[in-house]
């Protein structure tokens, strides 16, 4: 598949410029950068807007001017940083063209995308966090929806796999937590694993304060009461224009019919199995270990089954992922001190984890997603979609169908 749209490509392409793909109304590639460097820049803007807007409204009681300041640059600083990678990548397009001369399937919209995350401004690094792991998760989306090979088609459908697997997720991110080594957010958080000698304030060997039942209870109302708010919040979003005209609506059927009560049962049943699973464990072996979270965690996946949700997945799979790699990494740093001929895995690890792994994953995912948005339209996410033509004022959107149009003549 993939060598196929490659090679239409360049079968397409031969003898067209980047003025035939990207720029028929300039006649250089000089006057259309100055017309896009000079006309692009509302773009970036108009798509952080909800970022600028959101924030205030949540935290509306604590909003003070100097917080509505720094938010505001903050808002100005990302949407410059964004305006000056969008132009990047399209001033790399002609670029990359005129070096080499013709139209090349990977110097259309990878390499350029690519490039022009990497020598753009660098984004603070909360920011630089959000939009390296939703990039990543949109470039898997993209890639198992693209690909063809059986293995990854029959995973996407099968419920068992996918259950199975969120219960290897779900269990790793656990046993991260427990060690202590890892503070990050997920949908439990255990106590970090209490020494050996000291003395319990909990049942037998539990690290919680009060009675098991007490501990096991608490969890399962409190979750399953944030898993309905937040089901309650979407449908009256989905419905509003319903409540808007008749309020008794909130008692009607259709509404009732709207809210999904699944997302409280998946996590009161989470997070009840995990700290039953917690409990048994320490009141059979006298304390609580990192193997039992482990185990706690695996069996607090089953619920998935109930609820299978893309969402759930990726969160559950890119957390998976980036505590098991700040696992490794403390530890690797761990023995740094200690000896400096260790064993080479130990040398290794510490080498990588002094790649800048965010930056690198921000920029191969939105080099692979313009990549997917030009030559792959049909899987690429909408959200993504929209970025790119919001930010580039739909200059990448005119390319994109006159690749269409070219394919459509060989077909
Ligand atoms: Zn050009
Ligand atoms: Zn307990």
């Amino acid at each position: 598949m993939v060598s196929s749209s490659k090679l239409v490509f360049d079968r397409v392409a031969a003898g067209r410029t980047c003025r035939d793909l990207w720029h028929p109304q300039f006649a250089s590639c000089r006057r259309y950068n100055v017309h896009f460097w000079r006309t692009i820049m509302p773009g970036s803007f108009k798509l952080y807007v909800p970022l600028l807007v959101l924030p205030p409204l949540v935290k509306l009681n604590d909003v003070t001017a100097r917080y509505l300041l720094e938010h505001t640059l903050q808002y100005v600083y990302i949407s410059l940083c964004t305006y000056v990678q969008a132009a990047l990548s399209l001033s790399a397009q002609c670029a990359l063209h005129n070096l080499l001369g013709r139209l090349n399937y990977w110097c259309v919209m990878f390499w350029p995308c690519l490039l022009g995350v990497a020598i753009g401004p660098p984004l603070p690094k909360p920011l630089l966090r959000l939009q390296a792991i939703t990039f990543f998760n949109m470039s898997l989306e993209a890639a198992v929806r693209k690909s063809t090979a059986p293995a990854i088609q029959y995973s996407r459908r099968s419920k068992p796999l996918a259950t199975l697997t969120f219960m290897a997720f779900s269990a790793l991110i656990l046993a991260c937590l427990r060690s202590g080594r890892v503070k990050q957010f997920w949908l439990v958080n255990p106590n970090p694993e209490a020494p050996p000698n000291s003395t319990q304030a909990g049942s037998a060997g539990c690290s919680h304060a009060g009675r098991c039942s007490q501990h096991l209870i608490d969890g399962v109302l409190k979750y399953g009461m944030v898993g309905l708010i937040l089901e309650a919040g979407r449908a009256v979003l989905r419905k509003w224009s319903l409540l808007a005209t008749r309020p008794v609506a909130l008692f009607g059927v259709e509404f009732r019919a709207a809210c999904n009560l699944k997302l409280g049962l998946f996590l009161a049943c989470y997070v009840g199995i995990f700290r039953s699973v917690c409990c048994l464990c320490a009141r059979r072996y006298g304390r609580e270990r990192v193997a039992h979270a482990a185990v706690a965690g695996f069996l607090a996946g089953i619920p998935y089954w109930l609820y299978p949700t893309y969402q759930i997945y990726t969160l559950g799979l890119t957390k998976a992922i980036e505590m098991g790699w700040e696992y490794c990494g403390t530890k690797a740093a761990d023995g740094d001190d200690d000896d400096d001929d260790g064993c080479i895995t130990a040398r290794l690890l510490r080498r990588a984890h002094r790649l800048p792994m965010l930056r690198l994953v921000q920029m191969f995912s939105f080099g692979y997603l313009g990549h997917v948005y030009a030559f792959y339209p049909r899987v690429s996410p909408v959200f993504h979609q929209k970025a790119m033509d919001v930010c580039s004022t739909d200059l990448t959107l005119n390319m994109k169908r006159r690749i269409a149009a070219w394919f459509a003549e060989v077909l």
